[in-house]
């Protein structure tokens, strides 16, 4: 057991040597999430484990846990997501080889260069990420006033405190 993650690794070496890793990494790596996130501060847990199967498949299976910071759909307010991802990919050196693959894995195309271990989590963590983060349970959670109803038209009620107000009366 490696407790530290490289920056790159021969996967198919370490499968055939079925090498554990685990360690962490940092959120401002994994760069093409970013534009997603609220915040690039905070690192996830990563566990890999890499083998070759009774089938012969050389795999790569892990999980990536951690916080991330969203941006919720709904009143614009970040919000915490809890990432819990598990993946299992089957190595392939082509893509003929991938119509090989056991439906358990998804393939993951391996080169002659050691793969970036960051770009392949990063792809894992941009498939686990909702397409539309939500509040869930929080009754802060609404649509913000827009801008047009706070400072050109601050004169004018909000309709939303207006109808607030009926739901009010007795
Ligand atoms: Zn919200």
């Amino acid at each position: 057991m490696i407790n530290h993650l490289p920056d790159r690794l021969d996967l198919y070496a370490a499968a055939e040597a079925g090498r554990l890793l685990r360690g962490r990494v940092e959120l401002a790596r994994l760069v093409r999430a970013l534009p997603l996130l609220e915040s690039p501060d905070g690192e996830l847990e990563v566990s890999l484990e890499l083998g070759r199967d009774e089938d012969g498949t050389h795999y790569l299976a892990g999980s990536v846990r951690g916080k991330l910071a969203l941006l919720c759909q709904r009143c614009l307010e970040p919000m915490e997501y809890p990432l819990d991802v598990t993946f299992r990919l089957g190595l392939v050196h082509s893509q003929e080889q991938s119509q090989g693959l056991s439906d358990r894995y998804e393939p993951l195309l391996i080169t002659a260069e050691p793969a970036s271990l960051a770009e392949v989590l990063t792809d894992e963590v941009l498939l686990a990420l909702p397409i539309v983060p939500l509040h869930s349970g929080v009754s802060t959670c609404r649509p913000p006033v827009t801008d047009c109803q706070t400072s050109a038209n601050s004169q004018r009620e909000n309709p939303f405190a207006v109808l607030a107000k009926l739901k009010q009366k007795p």
